[in-house]
């Protein structure tokens, strides 16, 4: 049987509210996940400034308002993960698709600079929070 790692926090908030500024700490906003990203030529921001997009990563992993072109590219992630080897900090422990990925839950939780409806976990959250509160006779109806 699979055994399942031990949770990192009780809750994702409670998650969210500790690894963001810990691994924001860590964050030079040298701008190298930028540069290394794939998704930077599609959603064309090739030419933006990596050091002021990736200064939006950290402020945005704390909770506060990021630049249009961070919330961009924190938002066409794919995990393709080439943004974790480019990070000249990860020998400090800085997983940067990990702050990526807290950046981008942020900007949808607090923020708010994502709209909601753009949020790839919403549907199963409201279907699990269904299956939770609805009778198995509503839940034939409308799942
Ligand atoms: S996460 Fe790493 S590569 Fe990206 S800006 Fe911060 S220090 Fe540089």
């Amino acid at each position: 049987m699979t055994k399942l790692q031990p949770a990192r926090a009780e809750t994702t908030e409670a998650f969210l509210a500790q690894a963001g500024p810990e691994l924001a700490s860590l964050c030079t906003a040298c701008g190298a996940c930028f540069e290394a990203c794939p998704m930077v030529d599609h959603i064309g921001l090739r030419a933006a400034d990596g050091k002021a997009v990736t200064d939006g990563l950290r402020r945005l992993a704390t909770g506060k308002m990021a630049p249009a072109d961070t919330i961009a590219w924190v938002k066409a992630c794919t995990r393709s993960g080439l943004c974790v080897a480019a990070c000249p900090q990860k020998d400090a422990g800085l997983n940067a698709m990990l702050l990526v990925r807290i950046a981008k839950q942020r900007a949808l939780n607090e923020t708010h600079q994502i709209p909601a409806k753009q949020d790839p976990t919403l549907f199963p959250r409201v279907k699990i929070f269904a299956r939770l509160q609805l009778s198995d006779e509503e839940l034939a109806k409308w799942m």
